[in-house]
């Protein structure tokens, strides 16, 4: 039997670029010289639905039911079937699911049916979705699954293909070097609908411990590239796939200030014409010539989370800085030109009145100088953080 692997990434994910985890998994293979097949049935899906679907695609609750699945495979399964006819073609044996909250009935879903059609065809689920039913002692739940993938796909993936032992469930076995990157000669960049536009990875993990996180959990080990070898992905992404625009999927750009400011050195210095965005936190050692060096080497916007205007609540939620500590750093972003936006979190656990009315007063105060608050979630217990309720929190309070 074969052991050609396909991906199938399930709607609905967000679809403007294309899925990095994936891509990197199928670079991976690659070098190991492991051919690999990708179906986007996400974007597939989105581009055929009427388009009022869009609007809401990954937020609306209506789309992450059976009601939903059941509807667009009875009236769009002929892309399905264009699923099924890449397996049969491919002579497919593993498939592998990149599974999210969002697209979970789906993958299941389209689970059952794929084994019902290929009686010998094994299925791996991994993804942030994984972790999660890990975590809640519910991998069970999914008998229809032969492999579990918990954290990073590439050296698991690599094992499953090569049977290089037959363990049902992959536990956070990390790669040491991360410098490589995906080239996309498999995939049409051109489908995708932000153009001349990317994800890339600096780093991989969080040393950080904010309470309420659980995407810091996904990683056991943090990593950051060779600056040298991300500076290689540019100039490649720019000459072979017209590549200018960059979005850092980093939780956290700037946990390894040394690196990132070699980084930022050398776009400068070899003049790249890029333009970047990343997510970053409020670093108290973060000093103003590398945020002038940010700006100089193309940053459009970071997003920030800075999640409350209470220093009780920054403190519960072990962050590393308080609302003064914001303020300082927001006023230098300011300075050096640095677009920037906030997130904020409400109904955190042991949140009274008094702190929501804080952030409330913080946002009004310092109103002329946050640009944006991008974000504002009601506080989810996310499965691995180990906060404990209050007895009497309730939970929809801020719904
Ligand atoms: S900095 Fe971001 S990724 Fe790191 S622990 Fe805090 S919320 Fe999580």
């Amino acid at each position: 039997m074969s052991n050609n692997i396909l991906f199938i990434l399930c709607p609905p994910v967000w679809s403007m670029l294309p899925h990095l985890g994936l891509s990197l998994i199928i670079q991976y293979l690659k070098q190991k010289n492991i051919n690999s097949y990708f179906f986007d049935l996400n974007l597939l899906f989105y581009k055929n639905l009427p388009k009022s679907y869009r609007k809401d695609w990954t937020i609306n609750k209506n789309y992450i039911n059976l009601e939903f699945f059941d509807y667009i495979t009875k009236n769009y399964f002929y892309l399905i079937e264009e699923v099924i006819e890449k397996i049969k073609k491919n002579n497919i044996s593993l498939v592998g699911f990149s599974v999210y909250k969002t697209n979970r009935i789906f993958c299941e879903n389209l689970s059952i049916i794929l084994k019902n059609k290929f009686e010998n065809l094994k299925i791996i689920y991994g993804g942030p979705e994984v972790f999660s039913f890990f975590i809640e002692n519910k991998l069970e739940n999914w008998n229809f699954v032969d492999k579990f993938v918990v954290g990073e796909g590439e050296i698991p993936i690599v094992n499953i293909i090569t049977n290089t032992n037959d363990k049902n469930l992959y536990l956070f076995d990390e790669l040491n070097d991360i410098n490589f990157y995906p080239d996309y000669k498999w995939l049409d960049l051109s489908n995708y609908y932000k153009k001349n536009s990317i994800p890339i990875i600096f780093s991989r993990g969080c040393y950080n411990k904010c309470g309420f996180c659980s995407e810091k959990f996904l990683f056991k080990k943090f990593r950051v590239r060779d600056p040298y070898n991300v500076i290689e992905e540019i100039n490649y992404q720019f000459k072979y796939n017209n590549i200018n625009q960059f979005i850092f999927y980093d939780s956290n750009l700037n946990l390894d200030l040394k690196k990132l400011n070699l980084l930022l050195d050398l776009i400068i210095k070899n003049n790249l014409k890029i333009t970047w965005e990343a997510q970053i936190s409020i670093k108290k050692d973060i000093d103003f010539e590398i945020l002038t060096k940010m700006k100089k080497s193309g940053c459009v916007n970071l997003f920030i989370g800075f999640e409350s205007g209470s220093d009780r609540i920054l403190k519960l939620m072990n962050k590393n800085f308080n609302t003064n500590d914001a303020i300082v750093f927001f006023e230098n972003l300011k300075k050096v030109g640095l677009n920037f936006e906030i997130s904020i979190i409400v109904n955190y656990p042991n949140e009274n009145e008094e702190d929501f009315l804080e952030t409330l007063k913080f946002l009004s105060e310092n109103k002329n100088l946050i640009p944006k608050v991008a974000q504002i979630s009601r506080f989810r217990l996310y499965p691995g953080t180990n906060i404990k309720l209050p007895e009497n929190y309730e939970e929809n309070i801020a719904s």
